[in-house]
């Protein structure tokens, strides 16, 4: 039996290098090791991981009940494809539809992937439901999204870096400004052509802007009026991080379409999918849509398991709790710091934006210190910061990584 060589950081950071295509830009650490809200390097130091990889590991590193349910299954049966029926799909597509409330789920696996299919559902049924002419059919969405990384979903994004040279791009976007309902609403009126509007509860990517109190309920309501699907990409959003099951559930907002994925298995295996109601949902027949691996006996039994982990560790609360200490405890040191200018954000989806340019190396370096305290977190733009721990985290961890937090930061006031 072949023995592997262990190789040192340098080493595995350079395979990468070589061998792996350059599309990231990730922070030198190397790990191989999560539990709960730790991962470990292969030196075997310790850290807190407050990215959760983008939100998808909400439950914690490596939940136990999540890795049982996904080696049972493996154990079992893994793929059949939608050819024909598993005897796990349904179970979950009941207990999701039940738990997000709607008639019926589309399973996917990649984020990006339910985006396009919930773009698809919206054309489908302008054309067929709400009678758009051939083609006509318009999608708004908001300047600085952030959808995914397929060809149609950067057509209508505004980062150059995901953009440029990957044209030509996907007719049928309207663009309009983030949090603010006038737009929305010229948008919407003089035009007929609009199928929906695709909007994230907060823009996570774009540095975790929260939306002024009422733009969801108000953004519904124009869209109810205006007879256009309202779609929430609750990809990051989603499954407890912002202190609520779902982001619009802050402001009793009720999405036609519903995009989730991420968390939806507790970062174990790529789960996504789409949600909405019957009247929407009809307009997909046999062969309009679909994915080999969509659906299939291990993403479903996983997705269970790791949403029964959401409910009953009771992640929501506990994020919506310790959300509003940490912004608490890191204001006290805001209020005395000139090198952090605030700290936003809802439950435990939060940032903070360093006070230097978007193209100073500041925050990066930031990020490199933290990284030397014990502390994994990664910039979203040049100057913010997103910190968004597993919701498993302890209120005595938490107190833990501000005093880091405190720590680090106080070494690069001026
Ligand atoms: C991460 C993310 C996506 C894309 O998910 P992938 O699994 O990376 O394709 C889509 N929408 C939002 C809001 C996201 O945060």
């Amino acid at each position: 039996m072949a023995v592997l060589k262990q190789l040192t950081p340098q080493e595995i950071i350079a395979l990468e290098n070589k061998y792996g295509a350059h599309n990231y830009h990730p922070l030198p650490v190397v790990l191989n090791r999560g539990e709960g809200v730790y991962v470990w390097d292969i030196e075997g130091k310790r850290y807190y991981d407050f990215l959760s990889s983008y939100s998808a590991v909400n439950q914690g590193h490596c939940h136990p009940k999540i890795v049982n349910a996904m080696v049972q299954q493996a154990q079992t049966l893994t793929l059949t494809s939608r050819a024909f029926f598993n005897d796990v799909l349904g179970t979950y597509e009941k207990f999701a539809c039940e738990l997000f409330g709607f008639d019926k789920l589309l399973p996917m696996n990649t984020g990006a992937e339910a985006v396009e299919t919930a773009l698809k559902l919206c054309r489908k049924w302008a054309y067929e439901v709400k009678g758009i002419d051939e083609n006509e059919a318009e999608i708004i969405v908001c300047k600085d999204n952030f959808h995914g990384r397929t060809t149609t979903i950067i057509s209508f994004s505004n980062d150059p870096v995901a953009r440029e040279n990957f044209g030509p791009y996907t007719k049928g976007f309207i663009k309009i400004e983030y949090n603010k309902l006038e737009d929305l609403e010229t948008a919407l009126k003089n035009n007929p052509n609009v199928a929906g509007f695709l909007v994230e509860p907060i823009q996570g990517e774009a540095g975790i802007i929260v939306p002024q109190e009422g733009y969801l309920t108000k953004a519904k309501a124009l869209c109810e009026s205006y007879g256009v699907l309202f779609i929430a990409d609750e990809v990051q959003t989603g499954i407890a991080r912002t202190g609520k099951l779902l982001a619009v559930n802050h402001e009793n907002v009720k999405p036609d379409v519903l995009i989730l994925g991420k968390a939806l298995s507790g970062g174990m295996y790529p789960v996504s999918a789409v949600l909405a109601n019957d009247a929407v949902m009809k307009v997909i027949k046999p062969g309009n849509h679909g994915s080999t691996f969509g659906g299939n006996p291990i993403a479903a039994a996983v997705a269970i398991a790791a949403l029964q982990v959401v409910q009953d560790e009771n992640l929501a609360e506990n994020a919506e709790v310790l959300g509003n200490l940490f912004r608490s405890e890191l204001n006290k040191y805001i209020e005395k710091s000139s090198i952090v200018n605030l700290v936003r954000g809802k439950g435990l989806l939060n940032a903070i934006v360093i006070n230097d340019t978007e193209e100073s190396e500041t925050a990066w370096n930031i990020c490199l210190a933290l990284r030397d305290n014990g502390l994994l977190a990664k910039p979203t733009h040049g100057n913010i910061i997103r910190f968004a721990p597993p919701l498993v985290l302890t209120k005595e961890q938490l107190l833990d990584c501000v005093s880091i937090i405190v720590k680090t930061l106080k070494q690069f006031e001026k």
